[in-house]
């Protein structure tokens, strides 16, 4: 080769960018995460992909049974089809609880009609034929702790509570213990059965499930929800009663299985760093039996992998970004708990979460916010766009987590509207329609953001130190 060529050939390597022209047109530019985010907001299709998806060809996912292992099979192969590497169905086995097919509650006396009932995950069955009793309201769960010991021997609880709608859907936390400590309480001191107003903050004739759990040593009772307008008809009857008893006819067969397994699907953004610890976005692929999940969760299992999926766009990134849909997240978080025990020596750089529906994003919160303020100050910064608040409160980060939090990591939680949040979950109307593709949008936009810039950050996530973490002396300590 004679030195000219040899030269120009030197030049060529050195030189990539044509001579024509020192701005290729933006088509076949690596655009950046801020531009790809921008995109997202008004343009990903991806997102909405998954949860049309997964609504129309799977539908209903209860844990443990063959419709969420239909719905992991379905998550599996749209991983691989959208780009994932590393894509797996981790299995894991648990304890599995069945709905059963019956779910019937009539008031007998004094004023005898049918209520809509739907039996609560963990719920004992009725006798078959049913169970009848004499109801006792309790306007509060703190109302049912107060009962004496024994005072409700065979009777049946009936347990209020005043959830209203909001923004951080903080009520939840104000009525959940209704349904996630009622039925125990009202088992241990002698009930024969229990029905609760719905934890839910709609008025269809929708009752909302959800999980229950019975005190060790302390033997399940049926225990079912009742609809928010059966609920208040029902306080009526109690109203107009007088000194008449309200009785109740309970039928449901809801049952244990025993041990059935269910799965974790993973799959990963390649980083170009395998040094570096991963960036895990969580979210949970299972749903209650009579809930398609759309809100809880496929729009979020669609939001984490549309962000992950996103940030490729912008070139392989310096971390990996695991993907984590959860298998039975609703009945006990046996995924998140399983992982954790599968994964616990593999650092982790930070867990987000989605898991609230797929209204828009309004504040994002850190726990690092004081152990790595530049970082925690330079993502508030780049969503204030999006209309996203910088907060003050500590992150905890979602159900699926346990590993993050079981490592004492980093965490971050993209809080999402949650007014109308409740309407839905756990009910047959969380269903695709109810998704708005501009909010869904913007979600994925905020996710595209963040996991952008967590997943291009060379430094420990919790304290902004070098990583991988050197012996003190070359830390300069
Ligand atoms: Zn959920």
């Amino acid at each position: 080769m004679n030195r000219t060529l040899t030269a120009l050939a030197a030049i060529a390597l050195l030189a990539p960018i044509p001579a024509v022209s020192q701005t290729p047109p933006p088509a076949s530019r690596v655009p950046s995460v801020e531009e790809i985010a921008d995109r997202a907001l008004v343009e990903d299709m991806l997102a909405w992909d998954f949860v049309e998806g997964i609504t129309t060809e799977v539908g209903p996912r209860q844990a443990g049974t063959e419709d969420e292992a239909r719905g992991r099979a379905w998550a599996v192969d749209w991983l691989k089809r959208n780009g994932f590497a590393n894509v797996a169905d981790e299995p894991f086995m648990m304890d599995t609880w069945v709905p059963g097919d019956i779910a019937r509650a009539r008031v007998t006396a004094p004023f005898a009609q049918d209520l809509a009932v739907l039996p609560l995950g963990n719920s004992a069955a009725t006798p078959r034929g049913g169970l009848e009793a004499e109801v006792v309201f309790f306007r509060t769960v703190d109302e049912l702790r107060a009962a004496p010991e024994g005072s409700l021997r065979g009777k049946i609880a009936y347990v209020s509570h005043q959830m209203r709608p909001a923004q951080d859907g903080s009520h939840y936390g104000f009525a959940g213990p209704v349904r996630w400590v009622g039925p125990g309480l009202a088992a241990s001191k002698g009930a024969v059965g229990i029905v609760i107003k719905s934890v839910g903050t709609d008025h269809h004739r929708n009752p909302h499930t959800g999980s229950t759990s019975f005190p060790e040593g302390v033997k399940p009772i049926p225990a079912g929800a009742l609809s928010l307008p059966d609920a208040e008809n029902l306080e009526r009857m109690f109203a107009r009663a007088g000194d008449r008893p309200v009785r109740l006819r309970l039928e449901m067969n809801p049952r244990q299985i025993g041990r059935t397994q269910s799965g974790n699907v993973v799959g990963e953004i390649v980083g170009t760093n395998p040094l570096l610890p991963p960036v895990l976005v969580a979210c949970h692929i299972d749903s209650w039996w009579n809930s398609p999940g759309a809100f809880d969760d496929g729009a979020g299992c669609a939001i984490v992998a549309a962000a992950a999926r996103n940030v490729l766009y912008a070139g392989p990134p310096l971390r990996t970004i695991r993907v984590l849909m959860a298998g039975a997240e609703e009945t006990g978080l046996w995924g998140s708990r399983a992982y954790s025990e599968a994964h616990l020596a593999e650092p982790i750089a930070v867990g987000i979460e989605s898991d609230f529906g797929a209204d828009r994003v309004w504040r994002f919160d850190s726990n690092f916010r004081e152990s790595n303020p530049a970082l925690h100050a330079r993502i508030a910064g780049s969503v204030a766009r999006f209309g996203v608040s910088g907060g003050t409160a500590v992150a905890t980060g979602g159900a699926d987590l346990n590993i993050v939090r079981d490592q004492k990591g980093a965490l971050i939680d993209l809080r999402q509207d949650g007014t109308r949040y409740f309407d839905l979950h756990h009910t047959p109307d969380d269903t695709l329609d109810k998704i708005d593709l501009a909010q869904l949008r913007q979600n994925v936009a905020v996710w595209t953001q963040v996991v952008g810039i967590l997943a291009n950050e060379p430094n420990s996530i919790l304290t902004g130190g070098p990583i991988p973490a050197a012996p003190p002396i070359m830390q300069g300590e």
